[in-house]
């Protein structure tokens, strides 16, 4: 006796179901799509009960005749695509037609359905898959389409709905990615007869953002540059600045072609174009839009088509790196002129500018040794010998530091002093005042930055100068501590790190970056190997120098607690002007922090 049976239709259905709906979330987001693909200018979408007892989405777009409605609640019924070839070039968001049927099997479910130019419109009601009315009706022009009791005749699906708040906290969410990829449509949200957001049609993303998230995020946003229009590959959008990150993924939204996605090509993608602009375990803050020809990249790849494949994902990759980089540095020229350096040449002595003048008290209230005026002034007094200082002699020489001349002392004097120092606070955080507010410096961060930037330039020239050990060391590691160090040979070379093979699993060390100050050769090589062998399973030579840097630099910076000499403050302020990515350290964390005299007015409560 044959066992195959062909399912019948409401249960093949309801198993289609399984994977198109999952959650009150996924209705919403399969029915905004409709309504955005019906052409909507306008979508309206309320839930109760998070969505468990009632979901409806209103449009106003082109709705259907009485026999396109009724073939709508079909399985594969599309107006979408006609062909093989529609399918490998799709340009609307739905296209299985699978949706409709799917929901309506496993809900009570009702359509109303009117074209703008038809008298009359359609109404139909479902539950569980069987129709159960069809008439005339239809209020306004457009869909209307009501969602009641979801997965009631699956009480094992049910059962795995989350808490009600939770449910709605998804569906906000969705509704959120929906209308942050179209702005032109005018979106509303309605949580337990209470409107959660109604936002406006806009043509920019801006407002969009701004409308749905208010202004203060849109502060700490950039534009992605304009694309090229030969550019295959359009990445347009806004991302959070330099330092801008959260601790989840929430805020990186993602679109490809209008469609929000999740892409681990794109999500690496933007976790390199950032580097060392993104603290560890942070992500990025995006809204960011790719677009690319529909026959270079496959929608029909997930259930829920949250996911897509590129036909050359590296060029999506590049491209991506290119317009983060391009932005975060971009940047710099509208952050320089925020913090402005002072010119060297015209930096007078203390004495006799009120705006350098240092301070006679501390701010702890304690007098200052009143400084000596003229180039030896000292300010302020340091108290410990032993600290390696920005001009210790060693580092600039080993690094460059004095000898490379920086961008900003090219710059024109500026007539009047952007900023004057006030002091230092907790021997870490220089103080500043400049024509915003207070400006807080984290010196040691700041010279992270600065040191990082430098010492990558060399390892791109001319390589890091390093200094012989007075006996080489030999030491044996590992197979694939061994595999590693052969791989990187030359990166490490270029480090400053001198290694060569010296047998099978030894290997040699004669010399060492000369910036570094270490005694065991052998050490300091496994603390390079356990830092990075993980991190840079895959990661490309240039990457793996950046990561050695940052590594080794946090260490042989300025410490926190070192005592700055006045005139090292300036230079190391000029210096960190002059980096490529000046507003953090290699590590993410920002270097520079502004409070401006609106916020300090308002923590006072001069201001409301
Ligand atoms: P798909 O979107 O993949 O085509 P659906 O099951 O979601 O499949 O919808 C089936 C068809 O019903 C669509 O192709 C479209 O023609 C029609 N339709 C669905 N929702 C709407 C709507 N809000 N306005 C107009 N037509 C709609
Ligand atoms: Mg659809």
């Amino acid at each position: 006796m044959s066992r195959i049976r062909l399912l019948p239709e409401i249960l093949a259905s309801q198993v289609a179901a399984g994977e198109v709906v999952e959650r009150p979330a996924s209705v919403v987001k399969e029915l905004i799509e409709n309504s955005i693909d019906a052409g909507a200018n306008k979508i309206e979408t309320l839930i109760r009960r998070g969505g468990i007892s009632l979901i409806r989405v209103v449009d106003d777009g082109g709705g259907m005749d009485r026999d396109d409605a009724l073939l709508s609640l079909e399985r594969h019924a599309t107006s979408k695509i006609r062909t093989a070839a529609d399918l490998a070039a799709i340009g609307t968001l739905g296209f299985r037609g699978e949706a409709l049927p799917s929901i309506a099997s496993v809900s009570r479910f009702r359509l109303t359905t009117r074209e703008p130019n038809a008298l009359a419109g359609t109404e139909i009601v479902v539950a569980g898959g069987r129709i159960e009315t069809v008439r005339d009706g239809g209020e306004a022009a457009g869909t209307q389409i009501e969602v009641r009791s979801l997965f009631y005749n699956l009480p094992a699906r049910r059962k795995f709905l989350r808490s009600e708040n939770t449910e709605s906290r998804n569906v906000e969410h969705q509704f959120y990615l929906q209308a942050t990829g179209h702005p032109a449509i005018a979106f509303s949200l309605v949580r337990d007869d209470r409107i959660v957001v109604q936002v406006p049609a806009t043509p920019t993303l801006r407002d969009r953002i701004r409308d749905l998230h208010g202004a203060e995020l849109i502060d700490q946003l950039l534009h992605l540059p304009v694309p090229n229009g030969a550019d295959a590959i359009r990445i347009t959008g806004l991302i959070g600045r330099a330092g801008v990150s959260r601790k989840t993924r929430t805020q990186q939204l993602v679109f490809v072609n209008g469609r929000a996605i999740e892409s681990p090509v794109i999500t690496s993608a933007l976790r390199e174009g950032y580097h060392t602009a993104l603290m560890r375990g942070q992500f990025p803050v995006t809204f960011l839009f790719v677009e690319l020809k529909p026959t270079s990249v496959d929608v029909n790849v997930h259930p829920a088509k949250r996911e897509v494949r590129f036909c050359d994902p590296s060029a999506v990759h590049e491209a991506i790196v290119g317009a983060v980089r391009a932005t975060l540095e971009g940047n710099r020229t509208t952050w320089q002129a925020q913090f402005r350096a002072p010119d060297s040449t015209a930096t007078p002595t203390p004495a006799s500018s009120p705006a350098l003048l240092p301070p006679t008290h501390d701010l702890r209230g304690a007098a200052l040794p009143s400084p000596p005026t003229g180039e030896q002034a000292r300010w302020p007094a340091p108290s410990r010998g032993d600290s390696l200082e920005l001009s210790d002699p060693a580092i600039e020489s080993s690094i460059g530091l004095s000898t490379r001349p920086s961008p900003s002392r090219d710059e024109k004097p500026s007539a009047s002093h952007e900023f004057q120092i006030i002091g230092v606070l907790n021997r870490l955080y220089v103080l500043m005042e400049n024509s915003d507010g207070l400006v807080l410096v984290d010196q040691h961060a700041a010279h992270e930055r600065i040191l990082f930037e430098e010492l990558r330039r060399r390892m791109e020239q001319q390589g890091v100068p390093s200094q012989r050990l007075l006996l080489a060391q030999t030491f044996d590691l590992g197979p694939r501590d061994a595999e590693w160090v052969e791989r990187n040979l030359e990166t490490l070379q270029k480090m400053g790190i001198g290694i060569e093979a010296f047998g099978r699993k030894t290997f040699k060390i004669d010399s060492l970056p000369a910036f570094l100050h270490v005694s065991d050769a052998h050490q300091f090589m496994r603390a390079v190997i356990d830092g990075l062998r993980n991190a840079s399973a895959s990661a490309s030579p240039v990457r793996l120098g950046e990561d050695m840097i940052a590594k080794t630099v946090c260490r042989h910076a300025v410490k926190a607690n070192d005592p700055l000499r006045f005139p090292e403050v300036e230079k190391l302020f000029r210096d960190l002007l002059a980096c490529e990515l000046p507003y953090c350290c290699p590590h993410g964390r920002p270097t520079m922090i502004q409070i401006s005299l609106a916020e300090l007015e308002k923590k006072f409560g001069r201001k409301v």
